[in-house]
């Protein structure tokens, strides 16, 4: 019955074959025979017409581990499973995945459950620290449990069984040795983790990859908070997740300092950790022109609070809020805060026909705050500086 299907696929070619019976190409599950790798869930689909004389649309079941995959291997066939070749594009795979998370919704708060974001920023800081890839189950269970029960939701359940298997059947986690992990749903995945007590941890490609590339595992890490953890204390997140230290590092050298306005000497005390990693997310680029300064030190750049912190504004401390600023830049835009003062503003005649500055609109006299930039917009302004960044230095 399959291998009749399979000698349908090879005679019509692939897209001739998904075409016909309505089937998207498989992402993650492909049949291997004879050197050949074939969409799993059509082939399945297809084949079962020799069952009830018709094939299935692909809207009739679903495909995956728990259901083709563990039935074909039944049948003696070779199903490699998600992760099991790492995907052509892995900064763009891992990005797509971890944008288009499925969670559920949280009953009480109407926002999205965060076991499989919290699972993820768990993995990226063991990645970010050199820790092994794989951890035994109790104490995968024990530390994501901790961390559900401490930056969760206020009815999530700390059962850290429904986001691992979850990520595993969408390719980013594995458990070596269990071909077939139940899918992550009601009783199953408790009992099954018990008796099994698995190995388990992020995919190798995306391990090797977030523990290397800085810029990915930071850009990673700003999706999840942005979509997430808007209203969580995030340094604390991330400080608990190995993502960044404890300690603020040293302030920066005076000379660099702008001290032509009053408030300027502020924002250099209060340079906090989420400041030194938006900074280390941007590469120390400033948002606005992409200038990289170098110091004899290193690089230099400055966090910029959209919204000030303290009193009167008391802005959040929070990625959404900061930006990474040149001094150049971090002093106008600072400049344009005290213009309800009288000064004048520095940024009008230069910021003429510069449409990169999207964070800060022109604003009006009677609005001194600068508004809070929506966590929404995180993730273009992030791609869009990451972009202008690489297209200037010609990459
Ligand atoms: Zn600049």
């Amino acid at each position: 019955m399959v291998l009749s299907a399979i000698e349908e696929f090879d005679h019509l070619g692939r897209e001739a074959f998904l075409d016909l019976y309505g089937y998207q190409r498989a992402r993650d599950y492909f049949i291997e025979h004879d050197g050949r790798r074939y969409d799993s869930k059509a082939i399945a689909g297809v084949a079962h017409r020799h069952v009830d004389g018709s094939p299935l649309r692909a809207s009739d079941f679903s495909g995956g581990a728990a259901t083709v995959a563990r039935h074909l291997r039944n049948l003696g066939f070779t199903v490699t499973g998600p992760g099991n070749t790492p995907p052509e594009s892995p900064v763009e795979s891992l990005l797509s995945k971890i944008t288009t998370l499925r969670t559920a919704t949280s009953p009480k708060t109407k926002h999205p459950k965060r076991h499989q974001p919290l699972t993820l920023l768990w993995a990226l800081g063991r990645a970010a620290n050199g820790e092994p890839r794989l951890a035994p189950w109790d104490f995968t269970r024990t530390e994501i449990g901790r961390l559900i029960t401490d930056f969760g939701l206020v009815d999530d359940r700390p059962n850290p069984e429904f986001p691992i298997l979850r990520l595993t059947h969408v390719g980013l986690w594995e458990l070596p040795g269990h071909p077939n992990p139940p899918s992550a749903g009601g009783s199953d995945p408790q009992i099954w983790m018990r008796r099994h007590q698995p190995k388990s941890g992020p995919q190798a490609w995306f391990y090797n990859l977030v523990a290397h590339d800085e810029p990915t595992r930071s850009h990673a890490t700003a999706i999840l908070l942005s979509k997430y953890f808007h209203d969580t204390d995030q340094e604390a997140l991330l400080s608990r997740v190995g993502l960044i230290r404890a300690e603020p590092t040293p302030t920066p050298p005076p000379s660099t300092t702008p001290a032509r306005y009053p408030t300027t000497t502020n924002r250099i005390i209060r340079d906090t950790a989420l400041a030194q990693w938006i900074k280390s997310l941007h590469g120390h680029h400033c948002q606005i022109c992409g200038l990289q300064l170098t110091l004899p030190t290193g690089p230099y750049a400055e966090g910029a609070h959209i919204r000030p912190l303290g009193h009167p504004h008391n802005g959040p401390d929070e990625i959404a809020n900061l930006l990474c600023l040149c001094p150049n830049h971090h002093t106008l835009f600072e400049a344009r805060r005290n213009r309800h003062r009288g000064r004048p503003d520095p940024l009008r005649p230069s910021s003429r026909g510069d449409t990169r500055t999207p964070s800060h609109p022109p604003r009006t006299r009677d609005r001194p705050t600068p508004p809070r930039l929506p966590p929404s917009h995180l993730g273009n302004r992030l791609s869009a500086s990451r972009a202008s960044r690489y297209s200037k230095s010609g990459n």
